[in-house]
Formats: structure tokens, sequence, C-alpha cells
């Protein structure tokens, strides 16, 4: 009898994948090392997990999600003109830097720099890959459960992640 533990809330699930945009160019990819997350722990995008959701170590399968399920619409008024002095001391401000900003709500945006005018840097507030349609080449390599540690911060150790 064999026993296949599958991907599910609370595991620990380790993939390689190679994310591929719309007009075929890929955009990422987990190189050597496979990327650990925390199933159900909203690590990755949800299409991506819930795509992965049930299975199991040498599965491998293309997940096509789309913006809804990845990083959301495009939004056309999405510029905005921040001074030059709410940046961070010595960070590097040109076109294409990405910072992450709270917002007044607390919620965590990602900010890229669409271009510099003196002491007026305009950024774009919608994701890079905001209105996409993503296309995931995903294998599993591991599923194991999370450590109780794992499970209180709600994300995966080990492999290079987080303390
Ligand atoms: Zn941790």
């Amino acid at each position: 009898m064999s026993y296949s533990v599958r991907a599910t809330s609370g595991k620990v699930v380790s993939i390689h994948y190679t994310l591929t945009s719309s007009a075929g160019e890929v955009i990422d990819s987990s190189g050597d090392d496979p990327l650990d997350y925390l199933h159900g722990g909203s690590n990755i995008i949800p299409g991506l997990e819930r795509q992965i959701e049930g299975r199991i170590v040498g599965d491998k399968f293309q997940a096509v999600v789309p913006p809804e399920e990845g990083y959301g619409p495009r939004y056309d008024d999405a510029e905005r003109a921040l001074p030059r002095a709410a940046f961070p001391q010595g960070a590097l401000i040109e076109p294409g830097s990405e910072f992450t900003a709270e917002t007044d709500d607390g919620e965590m945006i990602a900010l890229h720099i669409v271009r510099v005018e003196g002491e007026k840097v305009f950024v774009d507030t919608n994701h890079p890959l905001a209105g996409e349609t993503l296309t995931f080449d995903v294998e599993v390599v591991g599923v194991r459960d999370a450590t109780d540690e794992e499970s209180a911060h709600g994300h995966a150790h080990g492999g290079g992640c987080c303390h």
C-alpha cells in the first residue's frame, strides 16, 4: 500500500516552477532550489495555490492564472507623484525601481517608479504583473507537515527564508 501526502492547508509544499507571461516571456522561475511555501498561508498568489491544492510529490502540471486570481487588474489611473523625501535614504530612485509601501489602511502595496522629474517621483501603484494572465509550469517536489513554528509564523522556514 502506498501513501502520498497531498498539498493541503497546513502543509509545507516545495515546488519548482517557471512563470511565463501571456506574451511567452519567462518572468520568473524557482532556479536551482525549489520554492517552499506554507499551503493555505497566502504565501503565494491565490490562483496558483488553488491549483496546487490536493497535488502530490511528482505531479507536474501547468496552472494558468487569470489576473483576478493573480496580481489583480491593471488600473489606468494608478500613477501617483510622490516627493523624493518619501523614499528611504539611499534608495535607488530611478525608473523600474520597486518599493513596498503601507497605505493608511495598513495594507502593503507594491510601487514601481515610472519616471523622475526633479523632486517629483512618479510611481505606478499597479503591480508590475497586474492585468497579466500568468502561466506556471509547476512540479511538486515536496509536501510535509509544517512545524509548529512555521504554522505560528504563517510561512515556511528553510530554503533561505526568513530567519
Ligand atoms: Zn518564520
